[in-house]
């Protein structure tokens, strides 16, 4: 409880509800980083050392390394499909932070350092169906990710292998696969499915349009991740002997149809759907396989989406009606 750990991206959904949670753990040398303000992070607390810094930035990664024992790096610049579809440098460049921050925690002496890859690492030929079958770690190769987002965190995977090989700095890396939850993005082109559909309806009711538009045919299938499933996987993952990358995701897949059907009936309102089929919709099929992470550490993510989107749901009408207001 006495060691510095630090979070990078704190400012953003993920990053934020870890440093909460490693808060209510007990942790009370805590140093939060990301490149906006603290006035503009989903969660900031006042006991924790919140620092603004470009973590592309190599002196700025060794700046903020300083004293640390573990890292667990949350920070990229990415988004939801529309966001990496169209800004492929600017998600390419992050290989810059987690570069950075690996040289800077071999030179301070960083004892474990925790990466957040992503399911846009594996194949794309083997998510061209949407009954797809889940995607196991061996599936990344041959490779062939998600151009620029899913490229450069392979790249970033195969960093924190090497400077485990070579030099013994142990690292963990996870495959998020989408996570979703209050306290993250939920407007302005970088967000993702379950809080851009919910934003979508909470619009079409308070705003008397009554329909949505929904990229692709919603015929998709995706898994989705409760944000506390994520977080306690995180720290599972990181205190444990799992040296390759691995799984972390909800294994209960559904079309985006289902999951406006989830929202909808949430929302106690049903809207009419219009498909915009030329728009960005990712693979045709996703799902996470969890026998590896269930086989290593006993525990799979379990909250049922029609659970976890309650919460959701709720916190981004709240933010709606805080922010819009109602017409
Ligand atoms: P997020 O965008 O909410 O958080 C990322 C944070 O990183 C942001 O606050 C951003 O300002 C910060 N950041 C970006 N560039 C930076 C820089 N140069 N220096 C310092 N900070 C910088 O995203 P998230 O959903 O919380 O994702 C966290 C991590 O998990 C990311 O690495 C992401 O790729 C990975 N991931 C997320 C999901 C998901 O479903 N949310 C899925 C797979 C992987």
């Amino acid at each position: 409880m006495n060691e510095t750990l630090l979070v990078t991206g704190a400012g953003g959904f993920i990053g934020g509800h870890l440093v909460a949670q490693l808060r209510k753990l007990g942790y009370r040398r805590l140093r939060a980083v990301d490149i906006k303000p603290p006035s503009d992070w989903f969660q900031r607390f006042d006991d924790v050392e919140n620092v603004t810094a470009d973590l592309r930035e190599k002196a700025s990664c060794y700046s903020v390394c300083e004293g640390v024992s573990s890292i667990y790096n949350l920070a990229a610049d990415m988004g939801g499909i529309g966001f990496i579809t169209g800004n492929k440098v600017a998600c390419m460049l992050s290989v810059l932070i987690n570069t950075h921050l690996l040289m800077a925690a071999l030179e301070k002496r960083v004892s474990r350092y925790f990466f957040s890859s992503t399911a846009c690492v594996y194949n794309t030929a083997k998510q061209t169906d949407p009954q797809a079958l889940a995607l196991k770690e061996s599936d990344a190769y041959p490779a062939m990710p998600e151009d620029g987002y899913g490229w450069e965190k392979l790249f970033g995977e195969h960093m924190c292998r090497h400077f485990r090989e070579e030099f013994g700095l142990a690292t963990r890396v996870a495959r998020f696969h989408n996570s979703y939850g209050p306290f993250g993005t939920w407007r302005g082109g970088r967000e993702k499915a379950p809080a851009s559909l919910c934003r979508k309806i909470i619009e079409a009711k308070y705003q008397g349009t009554g329909e949505i538009e929904i990229w692709g045919d919603g015929e998709q299938t995706r898994s989705f991740m409760y944000v506390n499933d994520n977080i306690e996987g995180i720290l599972k993952i990181m205190d444990s002997d799992i040296e390759l990358p691995i799984n972390l995701g909800s294994s209960e897949r559904v079309t985006i149809n289902q999951l406006v059907d989830i929202i909808e009936e949430i929302a106690g309102f049903n809207v009419r759907r219009r498909y915009l089929l030329d728009k960005p919709q990712g693979v045709c099929g996703r799902n996470s396989d969890n026998t590896l992470i269930l086989e290593k550490l006993g525990w799979e993510p379990t909250t049922p989406l029609t659970q976890g989107l309650v919460t959701t749901y709720r916190w981004i009408e709240q933010e709606y009606l805080n922010t819009v207001g109602k017409p």
